[in-house]
């Protein structure tokens, strides 16, 4: 490609996200197991350990079942390999023929006429900028038959990491904060079928993460897609394929885009108003889609390459230095004057893993680790009425959950996961701070604690 010294030419992306739903049942897991706090709770009262274990099989049935049916008990599940054995889920089952197959290139479903009549109303506001390679190659980052002008008219991250778009009433893409000191503290990728010791760990620090949720995944693991919610971390839009997005025509572009997004709202209540493009590969044509569906673009400025770790002769020690680059630059007041972000993953294991053992140095670099809306102060954070996040104020001082109102319009998935409606907001009661045991494990528990005693007195 001429004039263009430094391109990266055909980007060897052998990207992880087309084979980790095959991949990730096998993984074993790096980190520790969930934390079974009403367990150790129960321990104290009862001396004989035969009677916790009694106990434990009645107190948490669902865990020892291997509930599949609803978040709370997927949430339980601490087997990585188990947690990754696919299961039905009758809101997506049901529903599968509205949306593309996973992990294919989105096209506007035949019949769809929401989809369509809201392509048709978002079609004049697209620039007239041609898709950037050929298919299929440029969908994994194949430029190298592609010539570009070296000016960079489209503002195209991937050529010149262009944040700032050259066509007039663009927004800019977000890539560092506004906030001092602070780190908008995210993960792309999501949800991975294995994730729960990490939001475990998340959760045990009070920590609180933006996610960006491939459709696809959404799609294949809907109760890890509504834990994410539930556990108070923001969710926003990675696409549906994870493909190079400026690669994809107008329609298959938007398509990516609107049924990630109807796929979160089927699965996990609400609809979101931010997306990160994969590969950070954007430009002006692809932003104004995404602007005209209601979505903010997310960048980053620092990149763990957590993601490469494995391919090629990238070791850990590789993503290590990464990590610390960052956490070296925030000790020496780069982020004086504004937050930054990372680049890290929801991916596998490994990476993880990575965020789990960094976790402390990065909260103790930065004055603040928060989601990325709370650091945009974006209190409503989706399309529905009635969630919140907190404030940045609100979160550095402690409130770390935004709320959820009764007027929430939560998915038709009628998982009743703490809800008492049938509507099935998945997210009300853990958001508010209720424990997790639901009525029913209450109910166990009860019955339990009369074994016990018998038991103890025996
Ligand atoms: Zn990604």
């Amino acid at each position: 490609m001429p004039g263009t010294s430094g391109w990266p030419g055909a980007i060897p992306l052998g990207h992880f996200c087309f084979l980790y739903p095959f991949d990730l049942p096998t993984a074993t897991t790096l980190l520790p197991s969930r934390p079974d706090t009403n367990a150790m709770r129960l321990s104290s009262l009862f001396a004989s350990r035969l009677t916790c274990l009694f106990i434990s099989a009645y107190v948490f049935p669902s865990a020892n079942a291997q509930d599949r049916t609803t978040e709370q008990g997927e949430a339980q599940i601490s087997d990585p390999s188990v947690e990754c054995t696919p299961y039905q889920y009758p809101p997506v089952t049901n529903a599968r023929n509205n949306f593309p197959p996973s992990w294919t290139v989105a096209t506007v479903i035949s019949g769809d006429s929401e989809a369509q009549a809201k392509y048709q109303d978002i079609e004049s506001s697209i620039p007239n900028i041609p898709p950037k390679g050929t298919q299929p190659d440029s969908l994994v980052g194949d430029w190298g038959d592609f010539t570009y002008d070296p000016s960079d008219p489209d503002c195209w991250w991937t050529f010149a990491k262009c944040t700032t778009p050259k066509i007039p009433g663009i927004p800019d893409d977000i890539a560092e904060l506004p906030e001092p000191n602070t780190l908008g503290y995210g993960f792309d990728d999501g949800p991975n079928c294995s994730h729960n010791a990490f939001y475990d760990y998340l959760s045990s620090q009070e920590q609180k993460a933006t996610m960006f949720y491939i459709g696809s995944n959404v799609m294949d693991w809907p109760l890890e897609a509504q834990r994410g919610l539930a556990d108070g971390h923001e969710i926003c839009v990675h696409t549906w394929s994870h493909r190079y997005m400026t690669s994809l025509t107008n329609d298959e572009a938007f398509a990516e885009l609107w049924y990630t997004m109807q796929m979160i709202k089927l699965v996990v209540g609400v609809t979101p108003t931010c997306w990160r493009p994969p590969f950070g590969d954007v430009d002006d044509r692809i932003r104004a889609i995404a602007d005209a569906l209601g979505l903010t673009t997310i960048m980053w400025q620092y990149d763990s390459n957590d993601w490469r770790f494995g391919s090629g002769n990238v070791t850990e020690a590789d993503i290590d230095a990464n990590y610390m680059d960052l956490i070296t630059a925030a000790e020496n007041g780069t982020f004086s004057t504004s937050g930054t972000m990372m680049l890290t993953h929801e991916l596998n294991n490994f990476t993880m893993s990575e965020a789990v053992k960094f976790y402390d140095q990065l909260a103790s670099a930065f004055s603040y680790l928060v989601p990325v809306g709370v650091a945009l102060n974006v209190t409503t954070p989706y399309v529905e009425d009635g969630y919140t996040l907190p404030s940045f104020a609100e979160y550095i001082s402690g409130t770390h959950t935004g709320s959820v109102t009764g007027s929430a319009d939560g998915s038709s998935d009628g998982s009743g996961i703490g809800s008492s409606t049938s509507s099935g907001n998945p997210t009300v009661a853990k958001k508010s701070g209720a424990t997790k045991v639901s009525l029913s494990r209450a109910g166990s528990f009860a019955s339990v604690v009369l074994i016990a005693a018998i038991q103890l007195m025996s």
